[in-house]
């Protein structure tokens, strides 16, 4: 670090007094390191500047420059309002860009009479649109999921008003079905619950070190009444040591187990695998599964909230897409990583690894 005495401090004010005033900075460039899109054309609708931002997004060259917008430009909804804009001075929009890119943006153009230049700028909508139409979907879930059970409750309790309740076994079974839906609907909203703890930073850990073994035998035997056709293996070393929260680590593996029973195919023996192994300094847990699989293009996706893989198999078994979002919130709090891959020939491996305490 360098120090100035008194005397050189004052010297060196001095010098900064005698320089320039910045020089003002480049729009298109600032523009281009906030992600903003920045295109002009002339008066002859010829692209006389356009950033690099822009250019990513239009799937433009720099050889654009001086070409006629109308040629060059794929997104063509931009075509028809840079037309418009002459007559109404400035516009905003949505539009779509270049199919290939599949990104949206937020437009905005004005036209500069005394110029005769119109001015575009473009703000890249597309994440936000799908988290919109994630959302969406998540309330169609949430509501269909919700739907059901409470429905089940209403119709066996009318049956059992309705005079159900003289016959002992039909009164059984209506109360059964009362208890069932209802312990659903605990679940579901025990997920979102916890969901919101974790991301308002109020769960608080109990970080032990710790060997899972017997935790994770009493949570496979859990699994194994709930999900009888599933046989689960397990080769956990009982010599482990981990650093982690018991509960958090009973919520992460029984999701983790609950999916890769949920979705099994249905033509084969279903058989999922838990293992674990010492890689340095952490120990890496996985579970292994025959079912559908996932896709490569959701194997990131599906540890986002509300996400689910939009196939016939898994829009037919239950869930809102919560569960894996509350699996890495919990292994990221114990200080772990988690992630997928696809099992061989078939299924999925999801891991998660957390610091080893010897
Ligand atoms: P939910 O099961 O309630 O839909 P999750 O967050 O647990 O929510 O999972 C998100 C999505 O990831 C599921 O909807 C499903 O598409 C996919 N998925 C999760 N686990 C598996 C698995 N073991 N095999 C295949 N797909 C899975």
């Amino acid at each position: 670090m360098k120090f100035f005495s008194k005397k050189k401090k004052d010297k060196a004010k001095e010098g900064s007094k005698s320089l320039k005033p910045a020089e003002p900075r480049d729009l298109s460039l600032v523009l281009d390191l906030m992600g903003v899109g920045f295109l002009v054309l002339d008066k002859n609708d010829r692209i006389s500047e356009v950033n690099q931002s822009c250019m990513k997004f239009l799937e433009i060259s720099s050889t654009a420059i001086g070409s006629p917008g109308v040629e060059v430009l794929k997104a063509h909804a931009l075509v028809q309002l840079f037309r418009e804009v002459k007559k109404e001075g400035s516009l905003v929009d949505e539009i779509n860009g270049p199919i290939s890119g599949g990104l949206s943006f937020l437009v905005s153009l004005t036209y500069d009479p005394e110029r005769q230049e119109t001015l575009i700028v473009l703000l890249d909508t597309t994440r936000l649109h799908k988290l919109e139409s994630v959302r969406r979907d998540f309330i169609s879930n949430l509501s269909h999921e919700l739907r059901t059970p409470v429905s089940v409750i209403r119709a066996n309790s009318e049956a059992l008003i309705d005079g159900a309740l003289e016959d002992k076994e039909a009164a059984k079974n209506f109360s059964k079905a009362i208890l069932k839906n209802s312990e659903k609907l605990t679940y579901l909203l025990s997920d979102i619950l916890n969901l919101a703890t974790i991301e308002s930073g109020e769960y608080s850990l109990d970080i032990q070190d710790m060997n899972p073994k017997n935790l994770i035998e009493e949570i496979v035997k859990n699994i194994s009444e709930q999900f009888s056709l599933v046989s689960i293996k397990v080769d956990v070393d009982d010599k482990l040591l981990v650093k982690m929260d018991p509960q958090a680590f009973e919520q992460v593996l029984t999701n983790l187990l609950e999916n890769a029973a949920k979705y099994s195919s249905k033509d084969i023996e279903n058989v999922v695998k838990i293992r674990s192994r010492k890689i340095g300094s952490l120990v890496r847990f996985e579970v292994e599964d025959n079912g559908i699989g996932i896709s490569p293009e959701d194997r990131e996706r599906v540890f986002e909230r509300f996400f689910r893989a939009q196939n016939k198999n898994t829009l037919s078994t239950s869930g809102t897409g919560l569960g894996l979002s509350i699996v890495k919130n919990l292994v990221n709090l114990m200080g772990g990583s988690v992630g997928n891959e696809q099992a061989h020939p078939e299924g999925t491996i999801f891991w998660f690894s957390l610091n080893s305490s010897n």
